[in-house]
């Protein structure tokens, strides 16, 4: 059995390389990564006493632009998670054609149990660690799990100071008064609401009271809940780390949020039932999104899933068996690599305009967004069809081309 979220990657990675079929050279050069760097971040703490965090920034492959991914802090994190991660990016900034490579980077931390002083110190301390392979030509991280548009500003400023000028290039994802991106916040959940819409008219579902479940209710989780509700479908269950809610009449976004930011978690939301994490995601549903963390679709629950189809909305939330299981009782998996690409899309966009220094409104944003993943989703869609394949699958052979390609016309050096 796979469980590890680094197996996994390297499993779909391996099956697609057969597939392709690529050259040894090619698949030995994916299979492995350009950098890894550990950094010790020595800390003082509001109590006076040091503490020694530590952190990491992996770089999978940059054979077609500058090393791209998110910064996650979270106390359970791994080099192997990370290096899943980084690996994904690659290919998701393949796919939908963004010229950077794939990165990931964090910090073994718990952000819940730290003061907002020593969140900035840490952010700070840890910038400066991973200076030396980070630039906007070279490595540009952005937000992910716990991290937001306050840490994104630590870092570019840190950068700044250090670099001897404004850099707003360093980081994506950062507020829109100091070169952010409108537009970027909501992305992600955008982007994944776009592909639920276009995933449904080819499965012949209507979007009006389309019964939607999303596991994992923060930045991304809940953008998809506020277009989805705006597009007319009906939110029947969500959830957060300390569990979720069910109620099969339809849950308000706005009543959610209001909620949430009140008690800290859902549990006893009025009208609905309360449930373990595990048991939303076999409710009855139309779309399944699971929007928290990797690996929560598994050979042990794939079997008991209910929904029609599952819309990744967090990074490799299924693992291989699970959608093996998936595909035999023919429930569709849209890939992480094409459904939660609207993040990336944008952040190049902020890159872009960070570059001119010149802003586009929101509209002209969301409009190319939209643009490039309806074109992105026809493209898998039309290998899909054409080769029997999965929509992973699809979305893999053609990102893993790309970057094949990229690497075979550059050659090796020295
Ligand atoms: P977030 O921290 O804002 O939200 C995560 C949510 O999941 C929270 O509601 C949290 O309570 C919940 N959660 C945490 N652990 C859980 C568990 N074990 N079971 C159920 N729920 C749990 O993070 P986010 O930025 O929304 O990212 C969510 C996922 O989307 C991650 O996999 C991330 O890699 C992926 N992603 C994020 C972006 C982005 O732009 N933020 C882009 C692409 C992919």
């Amino acid at each position: 059995m796979i469980s590890d979220a680094w197996e996994t990657a390297l499993a779909q990675f391996d099956q697609v390389s057969k597939r392709i079929p690529l050259s040894e050279d090619i698949h030995q050069v994916l299979r492995n990564f350009d950098r890894m760097l550990t950094v010790s971040i020595p800390i003082r703490m509001d109590n006076g006493f040091l503490r020694v965090f530590t952190g990491f920034r992996v770089q999978h492959n940059a054979a077609r632009g500058p090393y791209k991914g998110g910064i996650r802090y979270h106390p359970e994190l791994t080099l192997n998670n990370l290096k899943a991660l980084a690996m994904e990016m690659t290919w998701k900034c393949s796919l939908v054609g963004v010229p950077f490579g794939g990165a990931k980077g964090g910090i073994i931390c718990n952000p819940k149990t730290l003061s907002k002083g020593e969140l900035e110190r840490l952010t700070r301390r840890y910038t400066y660690a991973i200076m030396p392979i980070i630039g906007t030509e070279k490595d540009i991280p952005a937000p992910d799990v716990n991290t937001n548009e306050q840490v994104m500003a630590w870092i570019m400023d840190t950068y700044s100071i250090n670099n001897g000028y404004y850099t707003p290039g360093i980081v994506t994802g950062k507020p829109v008064n100091i070169g952010g991106s409108l537009g970027r916040t909501h992305a992600t959940g955008l982007g994944i609401a776009y592909t639920i819409a276009h995933a449904v008219k080819y499965k012949k579902m209507n979007l009006k009271n389309l019964k939607v479940i999303i596991q994992g209710y923060g930045n991304v989780g809940s953008a998809v809940g506020k277009f989805l509700n705006e597009m007319g479908c009906r939110v029947v269950a969500v959830s957060s780390s300390k569990g979720g809610i069910y109620n099969p009449r339809g849950l308000s976004h706005t009543a959610l949020i209001k909620y949430y930011k009140e008690n800290g978690s859902f549990d006893r939301f009025p009208n609905a039932e309360g449930m373990t994490n595990e048991s939303l995601l076999e409710l009855p549903c139309d779309v399944l999104v699971p929007a928290a963390m990797s690996n929560q679709i598994t050979e042990e629950n794939a079997d008991k899933i209910r929904a029609r189809l599952i819309v990744e909305g967090a990074n490799g939330p299924t693992t291989v068996e699970a959608d093996q299981r998936l595909a035999k009782r023919k429930i569709p998996v849209i890939p992480d690599i094409l459904a939660n690409a609207g993040g990336v899309v944008v952040s190049y966009f902020e890159w872009v305009q960070d570059a001119q220094r010149y802003f586009w409104s929101e509209r002209e944003v969301n409009e190319k967004l939209k643009n490039i993943l309806d074109c992105t989703y026809e493209e898998v869609h039309s290998l899909s069809q054409e080769k029997k394949l999965s929509m992973r699958t699809a979305a893999m052979t053609i990102a893993v081309k790309r970057v094949a390609a990229a690497i075979s016309v550059r050659g090796l050096y020295p």
